[in-house]
């Protein structure tokens, strides 16, 4: 999967919870430790770890904020404004992942691939299939 520019999809206020992580690396952690404490201090919302290395289906490093629907035509035009250039990842929780991270991604700015591998229901029978189990 290959995504250009043509594919940032905006987010939009259709699911009920949603995730955001701000994502950033070693020249920019600094700057998204910034944004996520400007979060906690503007927003009463549950701000994860601040991951400095590559955690889930995340390429970069990455710091979750979990917001709700309620929150999203607040928060989201605020984020859009103070996430100082970094790129920041939307997705909706519906508890389908795979789908929650291709159908409901969105994104500020621009997107990157993400390793969506670990979502695919084969998976787990390749894994079975090494190890010869299956
Ligand atoms: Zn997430």
């Amino acid at each position: 999967m290959t995504n250009t520019i043509t594919d940032i999809k905006r987010p939009v206020n259709v699911h009920k919870t949603y995730h955001a992580h701000v994502y950033f690396d070693s020249d920019t952690k600094e700057i998204a430790r910034g944004v996520c404490d400007k979060i906690a201090q503007q927003f009463d919302l549950k701000i994860g770890r601040f991951h400095e290395r590559l955690v889930g289906p995340h390429p970069r490093w990455s710091c979750q904020v979990t917001f709700r629907a309620k929150h999203f035509d607040e928060f989201i035009p605020w984020l859009d404004a103070n996430r100082e250039g970094l790129t920041i990842f939307i997705h909706g929780l519906t508890g389908d992942y795979l789908k929650d991270h291709t159908d409901y991604a969105y994104w500020l700015e621009q997107s990157v691939e993400l390793n969506l591998e670990m979502f695919q229901p084969n998976r787990i029978r390749r894994f079975a299939q090494n190890l010869n189990i299956i």
